[in-house]
């Protein structure tokens, strides 16, 4: 495995003529986003292309409509030895879930990613952390290719970058000037932000209710700068629609009185999946590692088997060594 520059990697993309672009399990508009907006590229490069992820069977709701040349396959569709495997916004293998043996079939894999914590696993890997969410990255590599941005792809695109900025909170000058850029392209910010980050169905509602019920707020915890938590029982986990799921910690995290917010969501009987969020004081990324998962500073999560209340007690040991942020 080896990292590679910008040039490297367009060799790569457009030297393939058969291509899987794999997102991680669950994926989010930046993971499906960056996977489509580059499939689509190869596509009309002639290039035969798939673009998949190891769960659930198909796309959140609000991410279908970027799909307008039907490159989505269920994972069971996916090439078993693909000539080229692409990999994006995946930090680590295990991401890719159920299609994590492609890295392996694979003839060459390259993972394109902006995760501090990525392992450098493919036989090549083009990361940067500086980057604010992959999509950026996708775009100077369509630029590289000399691949248009016309309006599917600019969709595609707007969407990863204003869910990873949080809806451009967190972005860069840079970042600001790329999306005006898909704005001219003829994206309509609100008709693709709207069904991302403010649409639900009225049952959200009473799931928020009962689930907002489970919080507690702990000042002493995250090295005194305070920890806010809630549980989403299995009944609302499997009941649900990501969106309404991935809902609550951003609701969790508005609490003042909390540095660190933690969702657990209840994925098994005994198995809980965790999203941490933190403002910017305390790195998340370092405690979510050392509790087998991985992430961004602010923003990170992974996955347990056990009780709740032993998780949580892990979480306070995991945030009392976690590194402050400068
Ligand atoms: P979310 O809470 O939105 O599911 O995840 C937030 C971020 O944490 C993701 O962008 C991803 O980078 C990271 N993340 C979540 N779960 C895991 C995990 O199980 N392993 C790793 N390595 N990263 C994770
Ligand atoms: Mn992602
Ligand atoms: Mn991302």
């Amino acid at each position: 495995s080896r990292p590679v520059a910008l040039d490297e990697a367009v060799g790569l993309l457009t030297g393939a003529h058969q291509v899987v672009l794999l997102a991680h399990v669950n994926p989010d508009a930046d993971a499906l986003g960056s996977a489509l907006a580059l499939g689509l590229a190869l596509h009309r490069h002639g290039a035969q292309v798939q673009v998949s992820f190891g769960a659930p069977e198909e796309p959140a709701e609000s991410l279908r409509d970027l799909d307008v040349a039907g490159l989505v396959v269920p994972h069971h569709g996916v090439a078993h030895v693909p000539e080229l495997l692409v990999v994006l916004d995946t930090g680590s293998v295990d991401r890719l879930g159920p299609l994590a043996d492609r890295a392996e079939t694979a003839g060459t894999t390259l993972v394109i990613d902006h995760h501090a914590s990525n392992s450098g696993f493919g036989t090549h890997y083009y990361v940067d952390p500086r980057a604010e969410a992959t999509a950026v990255m996708v775009l100077h590599l369509l630029d590289a290719m000399g691949a248009p941005v016309d309006l599917p792809t600019a969709r595609c695109l707007y969407a990863g970058l204003v869910t990873d900025t949080r809806n451009f909170r967190a972005a860069s000058p840079d970042t600001h000037a790329m999306a005006a850029r898909l704005l001219v392209a003829g994206v309509d910010a609100e008709a693709v932000t709207r069904p991302l980050l403010d649409t639900h169905p009225f049952s959200w509602l009473s799931m928020l209710s009962t689930v907002l019920a489970t919080a507690r707020l702990e000042v002493g915890e995250a090295r005194g700068l305070g920890l806010v938590h809630a549980r989403i029982g299995s009944a609302h986990v499997s009941g649900g629609r990501q969106e309404e799921i991935e809902s609550v910690i951003d609701v969790l995290r508005t609490t003042a009185e909390a540095e660190v917010a933690v969702v657990l969501k209840q994925v098994g009987e005994h198995r809980w999946t965790a999203s941490m969020r933190s403002k910017g004081r305390l790195d998340v990324a370092a405690a979510a590692s050392a509790l087998g998962g991985g992430g961004h500073r602010v923003a990170s999560g992974f996955t347990l088997d056990g009780e709740c209340t032993d998780i949580l007690d892990r979480v306070r040991h995991a945030l009392a060594d976690a590194p402050l942020l400068g």
